[in-house]
């Protein structure tokens, strides 16, 4: 059994029952549409919390600048590794780059959009992706697509330009999807947000900017099934226990399993 969470930035639950492989992705995996993510709902914030399965006010990233952990968590990739599991990272945002301690991934592949744009570096990163799965077959995989969070920022969260961003991240969902069920090899996939947004922002503690999606696809779920009172907290928790690894004992998420 091996893992991938893959992360949409700023991409809100309503809206996605339009995007056909959303839809089929409703039908096959467990899933909600309220899930919660934590306050501040800003970027690297969620991220640490989702990757340290504490609040903001315990890791003390409250910004998108990072900085060392006071009283340091062990994160899901320093977990995994200590147990001899490979984690490997995709992304196209670069403040992601400390959400591992040195050390804990097999590969880790930044790209910039800043020349290329977001759609070109959404596609590279799930191609980069793609050519690990038989490369180094990691047995944890994080893909981040960060092209919504950006739209929602230049042109505002809802409108036509966002909604395009977020169904072409579906279409780079869908491929590496494609790929992955071409391995012989039992998957648990993860897609999510880190937060949502309201006009050209987010960061509030209000439901358009704290309420993110939740699909989890694997044998441990249910087709269809809802998931029922769901944090970005728990989804650490619930690889650990997919591992059969036990948790640290600060972490706050629980297993939804
Ligand atoms: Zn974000």
């Amino acid at each position: 059994m091996k893992t991938v969470v893959i992360l949409v930035d700023g991409m809100r639950p309503d809206g996605l029952m339009d995007i056909p492989y959303a839809k089929t992705m409703s039908e096959m995996a467990s899933f909600t549409m309220n899930a919660s993510t934590v306050y501040p709902s800003v970027t690297l914030p969620c991220h640490m919390s989702l990757f340290h399965s504490v609040d903001p006010s315990r890791h003390g990233v409250t910004t998108n600048t990072y900085t060392p952990q006071v009283r340091p968590v062990k994160g899901l990739c320093e977990v995994l590794n200590d147990n001899g599991k490979s984690c490997a990272f995709f992304y196209n945002w670069e403040e992601l780059r400390d959400l591992s301690r040195p050390g804990s991934l097999i590969k880790s592949y930044y790209v910039s959009e800043r020349k290329l744009g977001f759609e070109e570096a959404n596609r590279l990163v799930t191609d980069a992706a793609i050519t690990s799965l038989t490369e180094d077959d990691p047995d944890f995989i994080f893909l981040y697509l960060g092209w919504p969070d950006h739209a929602g920022h230049w042109h505002g969260w809802m409108g036509e330009e966002y909604f395009h961003s977020v169904r072409r991240s579906w279409d780079e969902i869908e491929r590496f999807m494609g790929e992955l069920a071409k391995k012989n090899e039992e998957y648990t996939v993860f897609i999510t947000a880190d937060h949502g947004g309201h006009d050209r922002g987010h960061g509030a503690d209000i439901p358009e900017d704290m309420i993110i999606p939740l699909y989890i696809l694997g044998k441990d779920f249910e087709a269809g099934k809802n998931i029922e009172d769901a944090n970005i907290m728990d989804i650490a928790p619930t690889v650990t226990k997919l591992f059969d690894i036990t948790p640290p004992a600060e972490w706050e998420g629980k297993s939804l399993i």
